[in-house]
């Protein structure tokens, strides 16, 4: 299955021809390298091979795109309704920042305040 196309890739990698795409990413995109063995899974599903590179799930890549990499409060507000506060701090945080803070409490539910952030 797909023999054709691993030949090609095997062909360009003999070339010296590397690899790379560019995904989406806090700011806007990025571009990322691909492995010669991640190309064809790449173009099957490059959400998978995107999140994967920053070491995040599928759902968790979405999010830290869709948020600007804004890490949110985890809390609940006194009518249990999800806090929409971000947690103070940076935006466009990397994915291992974001995943870190993103969950944690805002100034708002006992986080730091945006001066003890500094
Ligand atoms: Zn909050």
């Amino acid at each position: 299955m797909r023999a054709e196309e691993r030949r090609v890739v095997e062909k360009l990698v003999k070339a010296g021809i590397e690899f790379s795409a560019a995904v989406s990413a806090p700011g806007g995109a990025e571009t990322i390298p691909l492995e010669a063995e991640m190309v064809l899974a790449y173009l099957d599903d490059w959400k998978a091979v995107a999140a994967a590179h920053y070491q995040l799930e599928v759902e968790e890549y979405e999010l830290w795109v869709a948020l600007d990499g804004r890490a949110m409060c985890g809390e609940r507000t006194r009518s249990g309704a999800q806090c929409k506060n971000p947690v103070s701090g940076r935006i466009q945080l990397s994915a291992f920042d974001w995943l870190m803070r993103h969950g944690d409490p805002c100034a708002v539910h006992g986080g730091e305040t945006s001066t003890d952030a500094r």
